[in-house]
């Protein structure tokens, strides 16, 4: 349920209402507006239904969600969220590029390809320090060793960071590297770790899960935003489907969709979701094309020595080619890079 506020409310008729939704056991959120500020009412709603809520002061109306996740939802926020990242915006007219290696294997393979994304236009370094492997006899990834030198070097190039986290006990940990935490599709459910990364203060990408719908997604959103953590981007990365081509399908309607429902952005990951380095950069463009706000690329310098990932990880000039690719078509969307 959404209660709109009079343009002149007062604070202290702000804080008699929240005082009031806390008393009968739910959580309201404020989110003030340019014109009009808003609370969210979090929880079992019934109660409120026999409150004279349009009797408080300052109360304008009244409007219910309909839609299972309120605070992730366009009902609750009409505006596009917009994600600010030193100064790198996520969300508003410009695509942003957040590209790397799928693991860190090692300071001058990190360093190496980081050069090679700058400059081709990434904002964001990827790299994964705690890899979630189907084997447990594969690369595990190398821990706090590999958040530092992913720091060291994206400090060095003036970029962000961008790194998935495993376990609820690591969230210190990698807020103390990190500017971006990235959940993966293994974990979009895992709503211990949901609920932790919900009490942080950086921002969060969640990764939809292998065979989770666009609602299954944004419910998991609902998780984090309900702790009190707004910055959060959806990441499209392709859901198992029959075929077996590629190594996922990517599903384009999900950008349109999730942008319709929801106010928070997308980012599309082209590289888990074809499989096949020579998928990458069309199923990119598709994704600028649909509405996308960023991508998160996989790029390796020798990808067939990769520790994973090897066979969907792009050579750095095939990067760059992918990068011309989409500005063209952001541009014929109205986007820019
Ligand atoms: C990754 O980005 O390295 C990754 C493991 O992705 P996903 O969770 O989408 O499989
Ligand atoms: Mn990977």
């Amino acid at each position: 349920m959404i209660i709109v506020l009079k343009p002149d409310i007062t604070k202290e008729e702000i804080e008699h209402l929240t005082e009031k939704i806390k008393a009968w056991g739910l959580t309201p959120v404020v989110s003030k507006g340019i014109e009009r500020s808003i609370v969210g009412v979090i929880g079992e709603e019934d109660v409120l239904r026999s409150q004279p809520l349009e009797a408080f002061p300052g109360v304008e109306k009244v409007i219910p969600i309909l839609a299972p996740y309120k605070l992730v939802s366009r009902e609750f926020k009409s505006e596009n969220t917009v994600i600010d990242i030193k100064g790198i915006s996520i969300g508003g007219k410009r695509i942003v590029n957040m590209a790397g290696p799928c693991s860190i294997e090692s300071y001058d393979q990190l360093k190496g390809i980081a050069e090679h994304v700058k400059i081709s236009g990434a904002q964001v370094l990827r790299g994964g320090a705690f890899k979630p492997r189907t084997s447990p006899y594969s690369f595990q990834g190398l821990g706090e060793e590999g958040l530092k030198m992913l720091r060291e070097i994206a400090d060095n190039l003036d970029m962000a960071v961008i790194t998935e986290i495993m376990d609820p006990r690591d969230l210190g940990l990698l807020e103390k590297y990190t500017d971006i935490i990235q959940v993966g599709a293994r974990n979009m459910q895992n709503f211990t770790l949901l609920k932790e990364v919900g009490q942080s203060k950086k921002p969060v990408l969640l990764k939809r899960g292998i065979s989770a719908t666009v609602k299954e997604l944004l419910m998991a959103a609902e998780y984090i935003l309900a702790g009190g953590n707004f910055q959060v981007m959806l990441c499209e990365r392709g859901i198992r489907t029959f075929e077996t081509a590629t190594r996922f399908t990517l599903d384009i309607n999900a950008i349109s969709v999730i942008k319709q429902k929801s106010h928070l952005p997308v980012i599309v990951d082209p590289s888990h979701s074809t499989g096949k380095w020579n998928l990458v950069a069309p199923a990119a463009a598709a994704a600028i094309a649909a509405g996308a706000d960023g991508l998160i690329t996989e790029v390796h310098t020798s990808p067939e020595d990769a520790f994973s990932d090897g066979e969907q990880s792009l050579l750095p000039d095939r990067y760059s080619k992918m990068i011309d690719l989409i500005g063209s078509v952001a541009k014929a969307v109205g986007r820019e890079i």
